[in-house]
Formats: C-alpha cells, structure tokens, sequence
C-alpha cells in the first residue's frame, strides 16, 4: 500500500491515470519495437533522433577538461508512448524484449505520470482522447465480449 505523501515532499510519487514511457533506444532496435508494439495494439508512438552519453559512452578519444564534448555524444532514438495506467507494464516488457542485446549501451526507460491527454482534432480529454480506434483497450474488450 503506497504512503499517501505530501505533494512537497521529495519521495512523492504522483498517481496519473495515463503515463509516458519514455525510452531511449539503439536507433537499429527502433523497428523491432515498434513493431512488436503495433502487433500488441500500441497506436500512437513519436519519436526522435537524439544523441546521449550514458555508461558506453562516445568516442573513446580522451577529451582535455571535464566539459562535455560534441563527439562524447551517441545517435540514440527517443521514443515516447502514452498509455494508460493498466497498459504501462505490458509496453515496458515489449519494449526490453525486442529493444535487449544484453550489450552496455541497450538504453533505458523513463516512466513519466501524465496529467492529461487533449485530442486536437476534437477537443476530446481524458479517457476519450487516449483511447486510439483499434488500440489495446479495444483489442482486450473485443476479446473479452467474445
Ligand atoms: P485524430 O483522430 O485526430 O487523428 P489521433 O489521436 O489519432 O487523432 P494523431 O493526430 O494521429 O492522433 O497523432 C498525431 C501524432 O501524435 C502521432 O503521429 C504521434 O506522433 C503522436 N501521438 C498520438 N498519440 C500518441 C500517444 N498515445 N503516445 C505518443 N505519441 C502519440
Ligand atoms: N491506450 C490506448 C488504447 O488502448 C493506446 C495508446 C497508444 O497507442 N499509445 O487505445
């Protein structure tokens, strides 16, 4: 049972009914994962190219200074999926079963509580706005009704 925590304080950890999973990727494991989340029915997915120094690190040239250099930098896929609070786990598994090699430098993931959801085209909010035609929860209630 979670401790009911003062938003103040610092090991606060808010509850959200939807969640970003944000997961930093080798850019050749990109298609791997997105399309075992397709097939799983994850819908809506952006990502981006960015580059990051972790624990493999950059070049293995030494660099004068402690400043960050530019070729201290690594290509890396950020890739962003909003999900609701039931769906979090069974994306975070997806993911490291087709994003895994076993290798430093496989990446990791950040778990991002998100306050809303607003469809543009729509206005729609919540619930109705994170919903996606043929998503996971369509799939698991067709499933289910059957
Ligand atoms: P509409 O029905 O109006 O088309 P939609 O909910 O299908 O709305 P899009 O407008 O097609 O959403 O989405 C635009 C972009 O938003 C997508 O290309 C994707 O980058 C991003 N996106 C949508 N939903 C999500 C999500 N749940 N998680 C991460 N990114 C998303
Ligand atoms: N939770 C949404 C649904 O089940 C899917 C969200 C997504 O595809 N990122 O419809």
């Amino acid at each position: 049972r979670p401790v009911i925590k003062a938003q103040s304080s610092p090991d606060y950890v808010p509850d959200s009914q939807f969640y970003k999973i944000e997961a930093i990727l080798r850019p050749w494991r990109v298609a791997h994962v997105s399309s075992g989340l397709m097939k799983m029915g994850i819908r809506g997915v952006t990502v981006s190219d960015v580059r990051g120094f972790g624990a493999q690190g950059g070049s293995m040239e030494r660099q004068a200074g402690s400043e960050f250099s530019e070729n201290m930098f690594l290509a890396k896929v950020k890739m962003e999926i909003v999900v609701s609070k039931d769906q979090v786990e069974a994306v975070i598994d997806k993911i490291i079963e087709e994003a895994r090699t076993g290798e430093i430098g496989d990446g990791k993931i950040f778990l991002i509580p998100v306050s809303d959801v607003i469809r543009i085209r729509t206005g729609e909010r919540g619930e109705k706005a994170e919903r996606m035609m043929g998503g996971l929860a369509d799939i698991i209630s067709t499933a289910s009704s059957n």
